[in-house]
């Protein structure tokens, strides 16, 4: 089966310090079981065999179209902070307060739990705890503290307010005003990171099928029982639960939940290494993103190279339309980069569904989803790992806090339109923010 990623002409550039492709268990041949059967070797889909592993689950099987972290969960900035996609005022207009706290600080905890796996683990993923600030665009820094206040008194979530002053210390652009930095954020090589995460799957006897495509799954009999038959090129595995992990990069294997789905492209390009002139923009290595709503977001890598991601679209682009569009980005934020050389460019695919939060639920006996991170994945696949493992073994709780969000038809191709006008539209609200307040209010 050809998955969208396949469309994608950028290949990501992160080094792994890996000098031969993944292999795990190898492509699905002939027919087995297993237990549990997971779709999509993504975070997801990881964080659920983690999840499953550790509350004692040991027939489990991962198959992946490609080889782990191939789809977002590889190729993403690297981010690793709080919060879903939806807008956490939002969150907040949804539940109310009480109820809004807790599940913002389910992923909290989960930055937390992962930033203590990858060291008890010993993943190698060139992990920078100088952590994640936003950084204010508009010049508007009462908004900003305004916003600080009402996260600690709505959600208890704290976030550390930075002078502009303080944040040029961190960040030199005259771009920015002040900042909000985010205690316990960091950032990380996402695909070291999930690759180091499946090799330990593997080390603990999880099967995790690289280069394999699942093309079907249907409804089969297994010794008088119901199961599941996952069917891909060369073999097929049965399985007594499933759990539907593809992001964005599949929509067809159940449609009933995958019609919920918008596939949403985002850009990433890393420069050359820039030595000793990074510090002069960076000097502390923070992750750093804006308060615009289409906003930039960059981080300085190991070897001095500065990664830079932005924009969201409905469409694919080619490696050389990232680096142009992004080095206009890019000219704007540090205008003595402009002219630095993109030495990679690429692309990957987020899934959303209209109500812009995950998607975690069952649609049939046995068959569970975890679908629609947006762009905020990396702390909330990890939950829903949990979440989704939690409820497999007959602990239904958190996933019930989750069913507010149904998977609604996405609107197909027309909702796709939809959502690059909406984008646009924002896009335009930036714009007019940006010239609206010509004069920094203090
Ligand atoms: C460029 C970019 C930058 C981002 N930056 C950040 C960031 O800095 N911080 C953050 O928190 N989030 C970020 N995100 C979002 C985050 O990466 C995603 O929300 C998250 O990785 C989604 O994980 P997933 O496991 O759901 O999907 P994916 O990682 O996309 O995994 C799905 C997997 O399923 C596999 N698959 C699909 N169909 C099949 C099939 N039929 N058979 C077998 N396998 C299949 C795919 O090959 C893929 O590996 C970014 C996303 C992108 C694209």
């Amino acid at each position: 089966m050809k998955t969208e990623e396949s469309a994608w002409p950028g290949r990501c550039g992160y080094i792994t310090g890996r000098d031969r492709p993944w292999t795990g268990s190898g492509p699905v041949r002939g027919s087995s079981a297993v237990d549990v059967l997971i779709i999509g070797a993504g975070m997801a889909g990881i964080a659920t065999a983690l999840a499953l592993l550790k509350r004692g689950v040991r027939s489990i099987a991962l198959v992946e179209a490609d080889t782990p972290g191939a789809g977002a969960s590889g190729r993403n900035g690297g981010f690793v902070f709080a919060g879903y996609s939806l807008a956490n005022d939002r969150l907040i207009r949804q539940l109310g307060r009480e109820r809004a706290a807790s599940l913002h600080g389910w992923t909290r905890d989960s930055v937390g739990s992962i930033r203590q796996r990858i060291d008890d683990l010993g993943i190698a993923c060139s992990v920078n705890d100088a952590g994640v600030v936003l950084a204010d665009w508009f010049a508007d820094d009462q908004s900003l503290r305004d916003f600080a206040d009402r996260m600690q008194s709505e959600l208890s979530f704290r976030l550390e307010y930075l002078e502009p002053d303080a944040l040029k210390k961190q960040v030199n652009s005259e771009r920015y005003g002040a900042g909000l930095f985010e205690p316990g954020s960091f950032h990380f090589n996402p695909l070291e990171h999930v690759l180091g995460l499946a090799d330990y799957l593997v080390s603990q006897g999880v099967r995790v099928h690289e280069r394999s495509p699942v093309c079907q799954i249907v409804r089969a009999s297994r010794h008088g029982e119901t199961a599941w038959l996952v069917k891909c090129g060369q073999g097929s595995i049965s399985a007594g639960q499933v759990v539907l992990t593809t992001g964005g990069y599949d929509r067809r294997l159940r449609p009933d939940v995958q019609r919920a789905l918008q596939p949403i492209a985002t850009y990433v390009a890393l420069t050359e290494p820039l030595g000793e002139r990074l510090i002069r923009y960076l000097p502390r290595p923070v992750a750093v993103y804006d308060t615009r709503f289409a906003f930039d977001y960059f981080r300085p890598l190991p070897d001095s190279r500065l990664l830079w991601g932005g924009r969201i679209s409905i469409a694919s682009r080619s490696p050389s339309s990232i680096r142009r569009l992004l080095a206009r980005d890019l000219a704007r934020v540090f205008p003595g980069l402009a002219g630095v050389r993109f030495e990679h460019a690429w692309g990957g695919w987020m899934s959303y569904a209209r109500h812009e939060m995950p998607l975690l639920g069952q649609s049939a006996d046995g068959l569970w989803f975890g679908l629609a991170f947006g762009g905020h994945g990396m702390a909330t696949t990890n939950l829903a790992g949990e979440v989704l493992a939690e409820a497999l073994c007959g602990q239904r709780e958190r996933l019930d806090a989750f069913t507010s969000w149904q998977p609604v038809w996405a609107g197909g191709g027309l909702g796709r339109v939809a959502v690059q006008g909406r984008y646009w539209c924002l896009q335009g609200l930036d714009w007019w923010r940006e010239h609206r307040l010509p004069a920094r209010k203090k």
